[in-house]
């Protein structure tokens, strides 16, 4: 059996400023960002990586919060949902059993309310942040609205094996497949990769660890003045995120020929992705 790993753009995000965040552009042009997340098919049925906004974002934009949206700028497109995607695959909502989150920033976790008999796996510090936020920035990133259906969340510790010289977490312990969550905490307070074992490699869904593929560029790392002011805004913990950027560089430096890294929000990564033959999952009985 032959196990898909799809790249799906789950919310268009046009923030004003696209000299300031692309580097290139109209100062006060629409710029372009993804909200990229992974549909993988497995014997355990359909995993979601990420949600994206869902479908009661695209019907009203306060449940996200206005300063999200007027900061953030989504587009209003229901077909972009990872449920209408999944639908118009011949797929029912229904067969989404799992749904793994690199954290629960509106942007990633909108669409966990559509998929409500999905298990929700995520570090247990991120969801501890979100539902006892402890400082006012806490206070204003997360929405409660968003859980407010009660998920059936999997909490995971941020300790666990080694994966490259990262910590590691096995996502379902029984699974025959690698699905693990990588601690990247930064960002939020409990920030986590995605890494999922292919056919041609590792796969690494880097969140919000970074925002332009120019972060990682090894020998020269630069984002753009507004990439890097927007992360600014957005950390915990700055220390914690720019060191952690500079072991996914050392990441890719080390091991680039086997594991493949990609961040949410650049378009351009995104695209490279979806043009690309879709992966296999490994399975260990293969
Ligand atoms: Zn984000």
């Amino acid at each position: 059996m032959n196990y898909k790993i799809h790249h799906l753009n789950c919310a268009t995000l046009c923030p004003q400023g696209a000299r300031l965040i692309h580097g290139k552009g109209k100062l006060l042009e629409e710029s372009l960002l993804s909200c990229h997340c992974l549909l993988i098919e497995s014997n355990d049925g359909l995993i979601l990586v990420d949600t994206g906004f869902g479908i009661q974002d695209m019907l009203s934009l306060d449940r996200m919060g206005q300063s999200a949206a007027i900061a953030l700028n989504p587009k209003r497109k229901p077909e972009e949902t990872a449920v209408r995607q999944i639908e118009a695959r011949g797929f029912k909502r229904s067969d989404v059993r799992h749904i793994v989150l690199t954290h629960l920033d509106p942007d990633h976790a909108g669409g966990i309310a559509d998929f409500p008999n999905a298990a929700i796996h995520l570090l247990e510090e991120e969801h501890t942040a979100a539902t006892k936020p402890a400082t006012l920035g806490e206070k204003l990133r997360y929405r409660q609205a968003m859980w407010d259906h009660i998920p059936q969340w999997r909490l995971h510790p941020s300790v666990g094996e080694d994966w490259f010289g990262f910590n590691s977490v096995r996502m379902l312990q029984d699974s025959l497949h690698d699905i693990l969550l990588v601690p990247l905490q930064g960002h939020s307070r409990g920030h986590c990769g995605v890494a999922i074992a292919s056919e041609d490699g590792w796969l690494l869904h880097c969140g919000d660890a970074y925002f332009h593929k120019n972060e990682m560029n090894i020998e020269s790392p630069k984002g753009t003045i507004g990439m890097s002011l927007i992360q600014a805004l957005d950390d915990t913990n700055r220390k914690q995120r720019i060191s952690n950027q500079r072991r996914l560089r050392e990441l890719k430096r080390s091991y680039g020929s086997n594991i493949t890294l990609f961040c949410s929000h650049d378009h351009d990564e995104f695209d490279h992705c979806a043009s690309c033959k879709p992966h296999q999952l490994l399975t260990h009985t293969s």
